[in-house]
């Protein structure tokens, strides 16, 4: 089917002419909203003082999704939106990770504002179409599909209810009918935003964006897995998203110095060659390169987080997966990438489920999912991790917060709290791969105990506890979920800055916000309070950038400079930054430094806390931690690891854990180690500028130039 053939026979529900206009330094200055309940469609002016306070991406989407909805605007409410940013450096190409996008919804798990950032096409494209920022709200009552064409200068809304579900196969049909017909390159020119069949039925629904991979020939997708948006998505009865532009083209930011841009291209780009192989291999092996040193230094989730390794975790170490991926492709999930790290694994034959037989492309496993899909479950089988991570992504569910999911059903059947009656006869002990990949097609059938598993761990803990199937506090203990959202896969038990960067973010567990636990933990960088409350006031501030810039954060420091470790802060990678900024002032023709970023983020995030806080969250109290993440819960890790917490009991505690029983020594442990964490809070706060419980300061807003009048309307009776 062409374009042309899909657009006779299906009804055009809604058209939107508009007229466009090359982009200036990175911006479109608009934005543009559809509703797809009443069907309007409109254009917004995207002003100078927005730009100067959100700069774009996140910022763009925080701004516009607090104007659109009001503070009990519920997920499925038809005033909730999805918004879609690129940011002002999305979608050049000449420096590695430029084609990132943000998107943001009031989450079906947190009933909070989440983000997820995402490769893959769409960003760029449609930045390229005429639009900083998507905007969709309203509920449809028909599927459909929301095309953009760039050609024709229009946007269109089709009924769509005779598409496929299943983003791979619908993508892949997508890109066939809207590239120009008989010109097989220019499926390259379009990008898909879809969910999947699970996010029908789950709150953990992701969006996948498509790109056409022109080496392999194949459609591939990148997700934007964090939060439940897929579940939006769904919701308001949007099939998919479809963007066509004419060309990618070399500066279709029109950006102000290119030449700046290319020079620290090249730079990196030799940094790449010279050096992946022996940092990182993330051109051969991607992020799944860490598994086994996670393994190593005891951080990966192992049984629901009990335990940071496994003797079985060889099976699943980065030189496995290397053996599975199609090597000397270049893998970026967006043009000019040079780390490359979105691996694939071709031609896997599927074993079970409604497209067993089929061979197809599966994009990953990264690292994140190797532990997920594999040792969270106490399952060390590749072909698992594989299969499951590709219908994790056609079925349109986060792989992560899926895979915290079942270590946490897994724990609760082993602990009495689920038994095979209540699973609906699935055996979901630790380890047992069918019965895990059972309950992955339940959710997906909207059928079974897959109905409650897609409700997420904390809806979970709520259900299992109401009906008296065990206890709500050992519940809390093990359940690995903060603000609601499953927790990204590291085990922080023996990094109390990794706490705080895991619990004290604004959207929940994920770890782009801060990663310390080598810093922390390994490298014993940041010892005391104050050095913690710095990295955990810098470095969530800094990650925070890249998703209003419209880069992608791993070529930041996954690989580093030959002389990094001589700089006076390599943990930075000074080098790295001084790019960023260089990049950023050549796209927008700013002028700022590296203090100019952390402003910039400072502005965005502390507008997400308050965001957060007008909708009643945002406080101390929603920085809890669960305590599976601080220390050991049962006594069985106790045990595992008692050396250790014998030694830190006498050495940190001060106390004599001779002839003490191991209840006796878990429970002084677990004192310590939660007033630690909560002096750390105060410490953070107080860096950050907020009072003690955890509400960004008037004097702080407005030395940030963040003093809007709505935000203080806010913060001013909680001071
Ligand atoms: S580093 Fe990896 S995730 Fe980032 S843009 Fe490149 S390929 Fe995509």
């Amino acid at each position: 089917m062409t374009s042309e053939d899909f657009k006779k026979s299906h009804t055009l529900l809604a058209q939107y002419p508009y007229r466009w206009a090359p982009i200036d330094k990175g911006y479109n200055n608009r934005s543009i909203y559809i509703n797809v309940g009443d069907r309007v469609i409109r254009e917004k002016v995207v002003t100078g003082e927005m730009k100067e306070k959100f700069i774009g991406g996140k910022g763009f989407d925080l701004r516009l999704l607090w104007n659109a909805t009001k503070p009990d605007t519920k997920w499925n409410d038809p005033e909730n939106e999805i918004v879609i940013s690129g940011g002002p450096c999305c979608g050049i190409t000449q420096y590695s990770g430029s084609g990132k996008a943000i998107c943001c919804t009031i989450s079906p798990q947190t009933d909070i504002v989440v983000d997820s950032n995402v490769g893959g096409f769409f960003g760029p494209f449609l930045k390229f179409c005429g639009f900083d920022a998507l905007e969709i709200q309203g509920k449809s009552d028909r599927e459909i599909l929301i095309l953009f064409e760039e050609e024709r200068e229009i946007i269109e809304i089709y009924e769509a209810s005779d598409l496929p579900s299943d983003s791979h196969v619908l993508a892949e049909q997508l890109h066939d009918i809207f590239a120009n017909p008989g010109n097989e390159k220019d499926k390259y020119n379009v990008s898909v935003v879809s969910a999947g069949t699970a996010a029908d039925h789950s709150l953990i629904g992701m969006l996948n964006f498509s790109f056409y991979d022109i080496k392999r020939k194949k459609v591939r997708l990148k997700q934007a897995g964090r939060g439940g948006i897929g579940s939006v998505l769904r919701d308001k009865k949007i099939k998919a998203i479809v963007a066509h532009v004419k060309t990618i083209g070399g500066n279709r930011n029109n950006v102000v110095n290119l030449e700046a841009i290319q020079e620290r291209g090249r730079r990196f780009n030799k940094e790449m060659r010279e050096l992946d192989d022996k940092q990182c291999e993330m051109r051969s092996k991607g992020t799944a390169h860490l598994t086994h040193i996670m393994n190593d230094y005891d951080l990966l989730p192992v049984h629901n987080f009990k335990f940071g390794s496994h003797p079985d975790a060889y099976k699943i170490r980065g030189d496995v997966w290397k053996s599975y991926f199609t090597q000397n492709v270049p893998d970026g999930c967006w043009v000019g990438c040079n780390m490359a790290c979105a691996k694939g694994v071709d031609n896997y034959e599927l074993r079970t489920g409604p497209y067993k037989g089929d061979k197809v492309i599966v994009d990953g496993p990264e690292y994140e999912t190797t532990s997920s899909l594999g040792s969270i479950a106490g399952i060390f089988n590749p072909d698992f991790t594989i299969e499951a991570n590709f219908y994790c992504d056609t079925y349109g569910i986060c792989t992560i917060s899926w895979g915290t999911i079942l270590g946490f059903v897994m724990e609760c059947f082993e602990n009495g709290i689920l038994n095979e009656e209540r699973t609906g006869g699935l055996n979901l002990n630790f380890g047992n791969a069918d019965a895990a990949m059972d309950l992955l097609h339940q959710v997906s059938r909207g059928e079974g105990f897959g109905l409650i598993a897609g409700q997420g761990v904390r809806k979970m803990k709520k259900i299992f506890s109401e009906k008296g199937w065990g206890e709500l506090s050992f519940m809390q203990d093990i359940g690995m979920e903060n603000k609601g959202l499953e927790y990204s896969q590291y085990v922080s038990k023996e990094s109390l800055a990794q706490q705080g960067g895991y619990a004290m973010t604004n959207k929940g567990p994920q770890h782009d916000e801060a990663w310390l636990i080598f810093m922390d933990m390994v490298n014993n960088q940041i010892p005391t309070f104050e050095k913690k409350a710095e990295a955990l006031h810098y470095f969530p501030m800094f990650r925070t950038w890249f998703g209003l810039a419209g880069f992608c954060k791993l070529p930041w420091n996954d690989v580093e400079p030959e002389d990094n470790a001589q700089t006076s802060e390599p943990a930075k990678v000074p080098e790295h930054v001084d790019n960023y900024v260089t990049i950023f002032n050549a796209v927008t023709g700013a002028n700022i430094d590296k203090q100019g970023i952390i402003r910039q983020s400072e502005r965005v995030y502390n507008f997400q806390r308050i965001f957060n806080i007008r909708r009643g969250y945002g406080l101390r109290k929603h920085d809890a931690q669960p305590y599976r993440a601080c220390g050991p819960v049962t006594k069985e890790e106790y045990e595992s690891r008692a050396e250790r917490y014998d030694k830190q009991l006498i050495e940190q505690v001060g106390f004599d854990p001779a002839g003490k029983s191991t209840e006796e020594k878990m429970k002084v442990l677990r004192q310590y180690r939660e007033n630690r964490y909560e002096q750390l809070l105060d410490a953070v706060y107080e860096r950050r500028g907020w009072t003690r419980n955890g509400v960004p300061k008037i004097e702080h807003l407005k030395a940030l130039g963040m003093d809007l009048p709505e935000l203080i309307e806010v913060v001013a009776p909680l001071q």
